[in-house]
Order: structure tokens, then sequence, then C-alpha cells
């Protein structure tokens, strides 16, 4: 845990992985600016007192997407501080109303995982869940001057659709929030999540030169080959797509019997992981149906094999 300096002015708070997220905060001496407060309040805290500065200095905080950990502190920050909440269009209508957010992340009111979820969110990421507002609301390309650095809004979608990164213009370095090159891979867990928009948005940042990215998780943060890292962060969709079509070809037919030997997450007692675990197996058996490798019989998946059907 801790923090980093990552530039003169750029601190990255170490959350580390879900529940929590690394923070980035931007310390200048005219504003204060805390993107994705979803550490561990005391280490931002610890950060803000090295500087002599406290909780209630801070000016902005910045949300790169909807998801709890990434947005959990938000709202107590606005009202300890009075601090505006920014973040794009998309994410503020469902940090403005709650049950948007709820059925964007897919637990409508009556998904029967829904409490769970609730109650997960409640307990490691409280905050995240009460009613909050957005003051002002950021678009794919925008510009802003934090002192003398200049951030700039990057779409970067398919974790989610509403997700976002920071680019830091003048030190080149950029925010990539949760495409966050773990060696578990990329999430892409709900409904609305997207293999194809997240390989294009890892094949956007791949062509980009920065000095480093700051990912979203890692505990070391600070990634200073970034082409290198995004490469083998993407070998997870196929590797997971290879063990999707394997299973199915011998013998899964649904995607609950897909699930029963996990292919995402380690072996699976908690119902809320199960419930992420069988969006992403959707969406590889969405990509697979769309290369013509499974086809749906009967209700049943077959497993297509090229070589052997000609
Ligand atoms: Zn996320």
């Amino acid at each position: 845990m801790g923090s980093i300096g990552v530039g003169n002015e750029i601190h990255v708070v170490i959350g580390g992985a879900f529940p929590f997220c690394n923070t980035v905060v931007v310390i200048t001496s005219e504003e204060l600016v805390v993107i994705d407060p979803g550490c561990p309040i005391e280490e931002l805290r610890s950060l803000l007192k090295n500087h002599n500065l406290e909780l209630r200095d801070i000016d902005t905080v910045i949300l790169t997407h909807i998801h709890p950990d990434h947005i959990a502190h938000a709202t107590k920050l606005h009202r300890l501080s009075g601090c505006r909440i920014a973040a794009n269009e998309m994410t503020a209508s469902l940090f403005n109303d709650k049950e948007e957010m709820k059925k964007f992340l897919g637990f409508h009111k009556k998904h029967p995982i829904r409490p769970l979820w609730e109650e997960l969110v409640n307990r490691s990421m409280y905050g995240a869940l009460e009613d909050g507002r957005v003051d002002e609301e950021l678009r794919n390309g925008d510009k802003f001057a934090v002192g003398n650095l200049t951030l700039r809004v990057l779409y970067a979608p398919g974790h989610l659709p509403d997700h976002m990164c920071i680019e830091f213009l003048e030190p080149n370095l950029i925010f990539a929030s949760d495409i966050d090159c773990t060696r578990f891979g990329p999430f892409y867990g709900h409904e609305n999540s997207s293999i194809p928009e997240f390989r294009e948005s890892i094949r956007m940042l791949k062509k980009r030169d920065y000095k480093g990215m700051i990912s979203g998780h890692l505990q070391e943060p600070l990634i200073v080959d970034h082409r290198n890292a995004l490469s083998e962060y993407e070998k997870h969709f196929d590797r997971r797509e290879e063990a999707v079509l394997k299973s199915i070809g011998d013998g899964a037919e649904t995607i609950e019997e897909l699930s029963i030997n996990p292919i995402v997450y380690p072996p699976l007692s908690d119902l809320v992981l199960l419930q992420f675990e069988k969006w992403m197996i959707e969406h590889h058996v969405s990509s697979l149906m769309e290369k013509g490798l499974v086809e749906v019989v009967n209700k049943k998946l077959i497993a297509m094999f090229p070589e052997s059907s000609t």
C-alpha cells in the first residue's frame, strides 16, 4: 500500500486489486484533483498530509467509469470538501441515478444476485451506492488544465460502455484505469461489456506513444513498456476463448454447464463472482458463434470443427 509519485505533481495511491482501485492524485499549487477515489481512504489522507493538505482541500474528483470500486468515496469527498465531481456524459447519468447504475451493470430489480451484489458493494466499497451528483460532464477529447498540466479525456469502451482513460499530455502519461494489465486479465463481466470494443480500445492505446501507463489495479502501477504489457494482457481473451471452445467440444451444452469448471475465476463459491463468470463466458460464446466455431442446436451449444465438417 502507500503511494508513489509518477511525475512532479502526479501521485498514485495504491489501492491494488478489487474491491479497491488505484487512485491518481494531482497536486498543484492551484488545484487538488483526485481521479477514481476507490483506494483506502486512510492512504489518500496520508498522501495529502505529506503535502500539508487534507481531504477537505480536494477541489475536483474525476470518475473514469461507474464501477463501485472506482467511485466508492466520491460522494463522501464531495460532502466533506464541496469538491465538484466530473465524469463523462454516460457515467454522469448513471452516477446521478443509482437505480440506472444497477440496471446498467445488469442487476435490475428482480435479478436474483442483486441483493448479494449490493451487500458486497456496501461491505467492501461503502459509499458507491449513495446518492450523488456529477457537476461537470466531460466528453471524448476534452482537454483541461490542472495547474501547468493538461489532461485529456480518452474514451476507451469495452470493459464497460462508459469506460474512459485520462491522458496527461506534458509528462505524456495515461491513466488507463481498468485497461489495467493485471495478471488476472481483462474484465468484461457485464451484459453490456464488449470483447470487440475492449480489444479495439487496447489497439488504440498500443498505437499511441506514452512515456508510461498507469494501471487502475496493479500494485506497481506505472507500466513503462505499455505496448508489451497490453500485448500480454490481450492474450487472455484468446486463452479464455480457447478454453470455452474446448469445454463445449468436451460436452458442455449450456452456459450453466460451462461455468461449472470456471474459466476466468478460480473455483467458485461466491455467487456474485459466478454471475460475472457467466456473463464473461456468454461474451465468448457469442464471439465463437460469430466466428462459426459454435452453433446452437435445440438450445444446446455445439462445437463446429472446420477441419472435420468439410
Ligand atoms: Zn471497472
